[in-house]
């Protein structure tokens, strides 16, 4: 069986192994091109946007694939869309893997936001000061303007700091350890913390480092999903290939 995966995240590539070990698929993992020195995974792989809706239904056609799983990040907003878009379009049988977002615990003191703009605007109703901003790198736009504010802005690759933002980039890749956060939120005197609900759990130890210390947490909601089959694991993923053959 014939597989393109259309990946970015952890999920994507420990699927990509998983089948790539095996000889029943033939795996091709796509990615958008965003990240400069990608991991790339096991098996075949290609970089670069379809070309919308219509490219993407071209390449099932062309690359003979039998099925398509969508394992883009959680706040990947379009390309779920084109992905059940074109596999309706090229009957090919679509899946969505999207990890599951986190849960409050006890002690938690979360702020949900519906997007960016939202959170920044909660950022001037907390009051806060001295911000950790988690949310990447080519999110920071939303934040200019909060002249009041300090962040600390961490991302994989640098950032270009808007002006109007008073900023200190801090170059990290996850996994991220509860000590490690603990102590970055101390030292920076860090009042509040933003982050997208991405789920992951390379980057849930600054989630608890914040509820040890009373800080403050704006999360952003995810975009909405398209309909259709939707699971939150590689295991059951491989589950929903066997079950088309
Ligand atoms: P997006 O807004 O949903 O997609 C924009 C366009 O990028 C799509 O229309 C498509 O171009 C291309 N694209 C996206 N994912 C692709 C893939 N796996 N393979 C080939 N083309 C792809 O997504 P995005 O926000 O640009 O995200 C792009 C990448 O960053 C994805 O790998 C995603 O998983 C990751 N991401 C990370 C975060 C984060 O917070 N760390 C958030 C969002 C996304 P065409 O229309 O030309 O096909």
């Amino acid at each position: 069986m014939r597989v393109l995966i259309l990946g970015g995240t952890s999920e994507a590539s420990a699927l990509a192994g998983a089948l790539d070990a095996t000889d029943d698929h033939d795996v091709v993992t796509s990615f958008a091109g965003r990240t400069a020195s990608p991991v790339l995974p096991p098996g075949r792989t290609r970089i670069g946007g379809f070309g919308g809706t219509d490219g993407l239904v071209r390449y099932l056609r062309d690359d003979h694939i039998d099925a398509l799983i969508d394992a883009t990040h959680p706040f990947a907003a379009v390309m779920p869309w084109h992905a059940h878009d074109a596999g309706a379009a090229a009957a090919v049988p679509r899946l969505r893997l999207y990890r599951p977002g986190w849960t409050a615990h006890t002690g938690d003191r979360w702020h949900r936001a519906p997007d960016l703009s939202a959170a920044a605007s909660l950022l001037t109703g907390l009051g806060s000061k001295r911000v950790f901003l988690t949310t990447g790198r080519q999110e920071l736009v939303p934040f200019t303007g909060l002249s009041n504010v300090w962040f600390l802005v961490r991302s994989i690759e640098t950032p270009d700091v808007p002006p109007g933002m008073t900023a200190e980039v801090l170059l990290g890749r996850p996994p991220f350890t509860v000590d490690n956060e603990r102590q970055l939120l101390r030292a920076h005197n860090i009042d509040t913390l933003v982050t997208k609900d991405s789920g992951a759990v390379a980057t849930a130890a600054k989630l608890v480092a914040a509820r040890e210390l009373g800080i403050g947490v704006v999360i952003v909601d995810r975009p909405p999903q398209p309909p259709g089959p939707l699971v939150a694991t590689v295991s059951e993923a491989r589950d929903w290939l066997a079950s088309l053959t």
